[in-house]
């Protein structure tokens, strides 16, 4: 039966090449391991790169991979041709100083031809233009007609990259028939069009270009080759682009089916579907692979990808959030080669649905902004510092700006950009502070060789001065108190490294003692040991002995393993997606990021403090071994994300509970940490959590500090430690009781002096005038007292004045027959309440107010009976 679903080729491809004995591995992810030149994995050779150049030995000299790639350079052609998508599946193999060329072109031609049957009739081969020997054994040895090999220059048909490995290669072309052609009549491969289709790359790297730009023969050439799984499977289909096929037809139909459109019906909105259906594949794997959208390097392609597709979905009048709902559909598809997508599906869908949501928000505005940049744009550049608001203040990437700009034949002053971006991260970096000094010291022009650590088992040990450096000099040596870096051909000392701060301690000679107050790596593995002359002189060449403080030491080894031991019962609590971003050991506290997108509620974060101490008292010892790093991983130790190791590793164990790759100090039973308390937990970045925690004597410390609180506010309240709770609530519920009865007497005493009150009333022309003022009498009381003395005289005027404190409370109330002799209780508060620093107003019978200065309320009383007597 033929084989044609995308799953299946990549099934028969790598058991063909496992029965030519070769090694088949499962992808590597998105993110390379060590290679810190790349920023994503773009081809099945990338992740292999040490065991071509020989720096690290392959588990076989010939390997088989499916490995999934990225290629952001070919963002712009996504949707406009039929064969590139951003992300992609590579099916490869290599040879590391094994088979060359005629075993790889001839396992090649088989596959193809015998395992997926291709029509020999249909495809074409190409060479390098001198290659003369792939050349023949396509002529010769598998017996292409020679019209159907086509010599290709440099830009086609050669790898190199700057200098060392590098070499010709040899592509396979598949033509899908004149309907895909164009009108050239020398059409054939190289040509740009969709008739030939180029899906086979096969690399010999059999040179080592020198600085001269001379190609020298490698003693062992390699093979290094790729197929796009997506391409041979739009031949295998016979359909019209990598978008058809099985799978990615599967995402495109559901894309197609969310923005209610016809498919094909309308050629801009056929781009926007396959940028969406290419752009939700790359996110679901760049989010599994652990990359969270942030604004720089992967982080900053995930965030652009991501917008990017959104921003398509809203041209094709898809609303709202809609991205999260087709990672479903890529899960879907793409589970069975990566189940790893099912584990995570919670976690990427979160991650997504968050950045999504984040952009939603401002997208909006910014296209509203844009638009108005646009409208007043005279010329055709938009400034770069309005592209760099759209950036900073919108989330607009400075591509998805110009890709609009570029719909109407407008571009951006990059440039400028670019200086704004600069000028914004120096900004960053003057917040921060010059940390890079140290890089650039005297010790740089220095050949010392790297220092020697032998601090793991012993804190105390003897050393040579190998070099001295004062105020950015190198010195021969070294008077009483001056600051100084010391660097030592072996050490006690532990350097700052992996999260772990550096020792500290003493360097003593026979002539003087050095304080140790920080330890770092400097240039090329040379410890450099940071601090000041206590006593006596240092002198270059002379022996000492390294001590290092060894209280300060225990703390952080004790911070250093419980940090191991967090990390994995975070995993457990919480889920495999808990990934280490950050780490903080010292002596007095320890500090863990780790990606998880939401809060950890108190219950839970108990339960993790609780295990973790749960683990301490097993008493589980600590064992430290150095491991190759492949049988590292083999036994299942955790690395670190984007962290390089050498060859051999040093591999720590808590039990067996808990394994991780680490180069820090720990202490040798988990017992000896004593005590863990967690201190904090809160988010630092979108989908990144931190937790602070303390150990041993700290924790002591810290509950001592508790139990002394605890001791003083029982001998305030009276009470005893056992029932200062129920104390102070009962004392809590007293006082709101004696507050209210305080209240109510206040009032009560108000009343009774009522009759002195009316007794001082006042007629002005026919008004009986009543003033008072009150002390502490709030609103609703005084408006209770006006009423019961309105009620007590006729044809009166009442206002009442109550000094709060901090406020003046006010009111005044006219019986009718005031009203009818021309008072207005509204018109007078205003005026009052003005004097004591406040406003109100009202009705003519009734009016309140409120105002500020008590010692004003005199003069506003008396104003009241001016204003009478004025009427
Ligand atoms: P093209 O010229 O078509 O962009 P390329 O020369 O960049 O291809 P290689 O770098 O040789 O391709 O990659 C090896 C194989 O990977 C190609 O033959 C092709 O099958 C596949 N491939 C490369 N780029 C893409 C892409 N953007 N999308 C899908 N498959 C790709
Ligand atoms: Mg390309």
């Amino acid at each position: 039966m033929k084989i044609t679903g995308l799953n299946e080729i990549r099934k028969s491809f790598l058991d063909f090449f496992e029965s030519k004995d070769h090694y088949v591995r499962k992808s590597y992810s998105l993110v390379p391991e060590s290679d810190k030149s790349l920023l994503l994995i773009n081809a099945g050779m990338a992740p292999l790169k040490t065991y071509f150049t020989g720096e690290e030995t392959p588990p076989n000299t010939k390997m088989a991979t499916c490995q999934r790639c990225m290629r952001t350079g070919d963002l712009d052609n996504v949707g406009h041709t039929s064969r590139h998508a951003t992300f992609f599946e590579m099916l490869g193999n290599f040879s590391f100083g094994d088979y060359f060329k005629v075993e790889s072109l001839q396992w090649g031609w088989e596959y193809i031809t015998e395992v997926l049957g291709l029509p020999v009739d249909n495809l074409w081969a190409t060479v390098y233009l001198t290659d003369d020997e792939a050349y023949d054994i396509w002529k010769d040895i598998i017996g292409i007609a020679e019209d159907r090999i086509v010599r290709l220059g440099k830009e086609d048909n050669f790898w190199e990259k700057g200098t060392g490995p590098c070499g010709p290669c040899s592509e396979i072309y598949y033509d899908r028939g004149e309907k895909y052609g164009c009108d050239n009549p020398d059409c054939k491969p190289g040509c740009e069009c969709d008739r030939f289709i180029e899906f086979w790359n096969h690399v010999f790297t059999q040179f080592d270009k020198d600085a001269e730009g001379n190609y020298n023969d490698l003693a062992n050439p390699n093979i290094d080759t790729g197929m796009g799984l997506e391409r041979i499977a739009c031949i295998m289909q016979d359909v019209e682009s990598i978008f058809e096929i099985d799978t990615m037809k599967h995402v495109l139909d559901a894309v197609v089916s969310k923005a209610g459109i016809k498919y094909g019906e309308n050629p801009k909105e056929s781009v926007s579907v396959k940028i969406i259906t290419d752009h939700v594949r790359a996110i679901t794997f760049m989010v599994l692979d652990g990359i969270l959208p942030n604004n720089e390097g992967r982080g900053y392609v995930l965030r652009k990808i991501l917008r990017r597709a959104y921003r398509h979905g809203k041209l094709l009048g898809i609303d709202g959030i809609f991205l999260t709902d087709l990672v479903n559909e890529v899960i879907e598809i793409s589970k069975a080669a990566y189940p790893e997508l099912v584990e995570k599906k919670d976690y990427i869908k979160k991650v997504i649905a968050l950045e999504e949501e984040r952009f939603q928000q401002t997208i909006n505005q910014g296209l509203d902004i844009l638009k108005d940049y646009i409208n007043a744009l005279d010329g055709k550049t938009l400034s770069g510092e309005k592209a760099f608001k759209l950036y900073d203040t919108y989330g607009f990437p400075v591509d998805l700006t110009k890709e609009i700009l570029a719909e109407e034949g407008l571009s951006v002053d990059e440039e400028a950009f670019n200086e704004e971006m600069q000028k914004q991260k120096e900004r960053a970096r003057a917040a921060r502070g010059d940390q890079s000094a140290w890089e650039k010291s005297a010790l740089s022009e220095t050949d010392i060789a790297a220092t020697v650590f032998n601090g793991y088992t012993e804190l105390e040990g003897q050393a040579k001065i190998m070099a001295i450096v004062s105020e950015g000099e190198l010195v021969d040596s070294l008077g009483q108190d001056m600051a100084a870096e010391i660097v030592l051909d072996q050490t006690t000392f532990y350097a700052e490294s992996g999260g772990q701060v550096g020792d500290i301690g003493q360097i003593k000679t026979s002539d003087g003692i050095f304080v140790v107050k920080d330890t770092v790596k400097g240039l090329m593995d040379r410890f450099v040991h940071k601090g000041y002359v206590k006593e006596g002189l240092i002198q270059v060449g002379t022996t000492c002995d390294t001590l290092v403080d060894e209280d300060n030491r225990l703390s952080s080894a004790r911070n250093h393993t419980a940090t191991h031991i967090l990390h994995k019962v975070l995993k457990d609590a919480l889920g495999d997606h808990v990934e280490q971003k950050g780490s903080l050991v010292e002596p007095s506290k320890l500090r863990f990021d780790f990606s998880h997108f939401e809060g950890i509620t108190p219950d839970t974060l108990a339960s993790i403090e609780k295990e973790v101490n749960r683990r301490l008292f097993e008493t589980l010892p600590v064992q430290t071994e150095e491991l190759a790093i492949e049988d590292a991983k083999k036994k299942g130790a955790t690395a670190l994300f984007g962290e390089k190791y050498g060859d051999k590793v040093r591999v720590v164990s808590v039990g067996d509970f808990s394994m991780e790759l680490c180069g820090g100090t720990h202490v040798s039973n988990a017992s000896q940490i004593g005590l863990f308390k967690i201190v904090s937990e809160s988010g630092i970045a979108a989908g990144v959590r931190r937790i602070e925690a303390i150990t041993g004597q700290a924790v002591y410390n810290y509950l001592s500090e508790v139990e002394n609180k605890m001791k003083h506010v029982a001998h305030i309240v009276k009470g005893t430690m056992e029932d200062v709770d129920t104390k102070v609530e009962s004392l809590t519920q007293e006082v709101k009781a004696l507050h209210k009865e305080v209240e109510k007497m206040k009032s009560q005493a108000a009343s009774s002096g009522l009759e002195d009150i009316i007794k001082g009333a006042k007629e002005i022309n026919g008004i009986f005038v009543v003033t008072a003022k009150l002390a502490g009498v709030q609103p609703n009381n005084l408006r209770e007292l006006a009423d019961k003395i309105s009620d007590k005289v006729n044809d009166g005027l009442v206002v009442l004045a109550s000094d709060n404190g901090e406020k003046v409370a006010l009111i005044a109330m006219a019986s009718e027959g005031a009203i009818a002799k021309g008072a207005h209780a509204g018109n007078i508060i205003k005026e009052v309440a003005k004097i004591t620093g406040g406003g109100g107003g009202g009705r003519p019978n009734m009016a309140q107010a409120g105002g500020k200065d008590g010692s004003k309320i005199d003069e506003a009383l008396n104003r009241v009976l001016s204003i009478i007597e004025d009427l």
